[in-house]
């Protein structure tokens, strides 16, 4: 750097001369000239408007061209980021939800790579159906009789209602009238899909005559809703799947149960709570059946509409269907994660979500240990670095109320206030790959359920930078 003299503009090293640095150089080479140029044009300018102020120090060339190779660097990442999901959250829906199984990214790049037969049967040499790729697959695991799939559960819901349900009335119960995260709400799906909303009972009751006396000439389905992200506890009554399914079934209405995540397996096995399995609705007595892809079952976002084959037909013609539907990508990912589920005995090792539940406790604890004072190194003396225990959950809106015992680490600020902890923080969110826990009791809880890959959260944690963060005094 030169300290500026009189006018410290007419030092400012011009476009053309930085471009001759070697430092420019090294970014042409990598960002191409156009995008090198500009970088730098904005850095000479920015460097101007700095230079005004008499006091300032004029940079070099070469400071300059480094400014804009920082600023391309910047412009390269990804806002798709990968993170370390450490909120003790398995499936979190603002980080994606389910990670997909090996087999699936595999399957994932395979149909990026190569021409597939997406809508074309091989054997006849005709033209073929997207849904042929799952359907006795999905019929397989589930009892169903037939199987599609779209875009997520919304779009299962909603194409559902449309369908069967356009200009006519639903029947759901007061107490099934859910919203999930604020933008998904069952009253407002039903009025978009152009069905009549009729609440039956009330919000903790609701019984069989309700249901009985709602049903009329203008019902097109009765919907059960599983509530998945809350319980009615205390004095509640619930008409139970079968019932109801019998009750739709003597007057001649379809039942249609939105399982929400649904799970292909009993959980319990893998000692988790109890979740409805999707065979149990079908088996139930339910006409159709939606639940999601990136919830339990571990795959891409999607949505599965299970049932009766006449109802499915009529889905098939719905001009909507063409507008919810799944590409390619996902079908393959979709195909690979199902046939997962032929091995239950491998099913935890391959299948990440389950993987991630069913990680026992005193594995993570023993990491929690291994790993707390190379955090404690990491944050420095500020900050008291503690093993915790803690309690995960599955996330998006599956088993609400169970959460299964955990393990990470407790970051407290030594003195002060939650501006450290909210320092603290924003500086792991800082880093090359963000680290993301949950503030909890004044202290930032880092639950390691979700941590497997352990070295590189460690080589990481070295970028760790808490400098200037004057609430630390
Ligand atoms: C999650 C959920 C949905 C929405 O599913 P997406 O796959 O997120 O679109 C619908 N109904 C219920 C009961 C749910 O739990």
């Amino acid at each position: 750097m030169t300290a500026s003299s009189a006018n410290p503009l007419r030092n400012l090293p011009s476009v053309d001369q930085v471009l001759r640095t070697p430092l420019a150089a090294a970014a042409i080479e990598r960002f191409g000239r156009q995008a090198a140029t500009e970088a730098i044009r904005r850095a000479v300018a920015d460097a101007r408007m700095a230079s005004r102020n008499a006091a300032a120090v004029v940079p070099e060339a070469n400071d300059l061209a480094g400014d804009a190779l920082v600023q391309l660097r910047g412009g390269e990442r990804s806002s798709l980021r990968p993170v370390f999901n450490l909120t003790g959250t398995v499936l979190h829906t603002n980080l994606g939800r389910a990670l997909l199984a090996k087999e699936a990214v595999e399957a994932i790049g395979l149909a990026m790579r190569e021409p597939v037969a997406l809508e074309f049967d091989v054997e006849k040499g005709e033209r073929g159906e997207r849904d042929d790729h799952l359907r006795s697959l999905v019929c397989e695991l589930t009892g169903a009789e037939d199987a599609t799939v779209v875009n997520n559960n919304a779009a299962a819901v909603l194409l559902v209602l449309n369908t069967l349900a356009l200009g006519r009335e639903a029947i759901v119960s007061r107490g099934e009238l859910i919203e999930i995260g604020g933008s998904f709400r069952m009253p407002e799906i039903m009025t978009r899909a152009g069905a009549r909303l009729v609440e039956v009972g009330t919000t903790n009751r609701t019984h069989r005559k309700d249901y009985v006396a709602a049903i009329g000439p203008e019902t097109g389905l009765i919907l059960k809703v599983h509530t998945s992200n809350y319980r009615v506890e205390g004095f509640t009554a619930e008409i139970r799947a079968p019932e109801l399914a019998s009750i739709a079934k003597a007057h001649g209405v379809p039942l249609v149960h939105d399982l929400g995540s649904g799970t292909l397996v009993d959980l319990a096995r893998y000692g988790l709570g109890r979740e409805p399995t999707v065979r149990e609705a079908v088996a139930d007595g339910a006409d159709l059946v939606t639940f999601s892809g990136d919830k339990l079952l571990g795959g891409p976002q999607a949505g599965f509409i299970v049932g009766r084959r006449d109802l499915l037909a009529a889905i098939s013609r719905n001009p909507m269907k063409r507008a919810l539907r799944v590409d390619k990508l996902r079908l393959a990912a979709l195909e690979a994660t199902l046939k997962l589920y032929r091995d239950p005995d491998r099913l935890a090792e391959r299948l990440p979500t389950l993987r991630l539940l069913a990680r026992p406790v005193r594995e993570i604890a023993a990491q929690a240990k291994r790993l707390a004072p190379l955090v404690a190194d990491a944050v420095g003396e500020a900050f008291a670095v503690d093993t915790v225990e803690c309690r995960s959950q599955v996330g998006s809106g599956a088993l609400p109320l169970e959460t299964v015992p955990s393990a990470g680490l407790a970051l407290k600020p030594r003195s002060g206030s939650g501006r450290a902890l909210e320092a603290l923080a924003a500086a792991l969110r800082g880093l090359g790959v963000p680290v993301i826990g949950r503030i909890e009791n004044q202290a930032l809880v880092l639950d390691f359920r979700c941590l497997e890959d352990e070295a590189n959260f460690i080589a990481n944690l070295a970028g760790l930078n808490l400098g200037g963060t004057d609430a630390l005094a």
